[in-house]
């Protein structure tokens, strides 16, 4: 069968030359996959608010040159679909940009990947819940927290980090200015678990943070991990802003997609 085709692809130079040149990059692929420490799928969607898009095509062009940096494999999709038993065990990472699963069969597959020992990694809308999404397993996954309140407009916040001893958080300074973005509050706060490791906290001194929408006041993580799980979430993720602190942010980032990744 080989050789039938080979021949005929002998018979015309350009065609062999192409063959031959498919097959070398195909090689290389393999190579390079074979070698990777891991392999990550991010899920986005294109027919969402327009600076959570903004957000995400942004993060994947972002992931895409540390990929290459780092030596992990970066996939991107934006059929939801994708969130099935098959594909998911193809992956070591799982990463939502401003979205989340919507229908019964994606919500179990992911509860199967994730108990399973999957790692996740969220940004922003991914952790959205309230009374109308009906998924209590997420709401556990995320240490309780459940949507509150955000700031409008979109704003530059003082954040503290509560701890940058942590392999996510490790050389950051106590406190940092992030860069424009919508934040989130959430009740209860997912400190109250005792099974939440709170890394960064939105700053009280904001307070009251934001002009049309205001978050007052209380205890807001903006980044946290359920150590139940290999899960890292961060409220960061709106507008085109958000990955241009290359200082503390975008390391903070990095790190945590390592973290979850490496994490047993
Ligand atoms: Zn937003």
């Amino acid at each position: 069968m080989h050789t039938i085709i080979l021949k005929s692809y002998m018979k015309n130079s350009f065609a062999f030359k192409a063959f031959c040149l498919a097959a070398i990059l195909f090689t290389a692929a393999t190579a390079y996959t074979q070698n990777a420490a891991f392999k990550v799928l991010a899920f986005y969607s294109t027919d969402v608010e327009r600076d959570h898009v903004e957000f995400a095509n942004d993060a994947v062009h972002f992931f895409d040159s540390v990929a290459k940096k780092k030596n992990f494999v970066f996939e991107t999709t934006t059929n939801w679909e994708y969130t099935n038993d098959t594909m998911l065990k193809k992956y070591d990472v799982v990463m939502w940009l401003n979205e989340f699963a919507h229908t019964e069969e994606q919500r179990r597959a992911f509860e199967r990947y994730m108990d399973n020992g999957g790692a996740w990694l969220g940004f922003h809308v991914s952790a959205y819940n309230d009374k109308d999404t009906h998924w209590q397993w997420f709401v556990n996954f995320l240490g309780g927290a459940v949507f509150y309140s955000n700031n409008w407009p979109p704003l530059a916040a003082k954040l503290i980090v509560d701890d940058n001893m942590h392999p996510v958080t490790k050389g950051l300074p106590k406190n940092y200015l992030a860069p424009i973005s919508e934040w989130y509050g959430w009740t209860p706060s997912p400190r109250l678990n005792k099974d939440v490791k709170v890394l960064v906290t939105l700053d009280p001194a904001n307070h009251p943070f934001g002009k049309k929408d205001l978050i007052q006041e209380g205890d807001i993580p903006v980044v946290w991990t359920n150590t139940k799980y290999r899960m890292l979430y961060l409220n960061m993720g709106h507008g085109d802003q958000v990955l241009t602190d290359a200082v503390y942010q975008n390391k903070m980032i990095v790190n945590g997609l390592m973290w979850v990744a490496k994490k047993k």
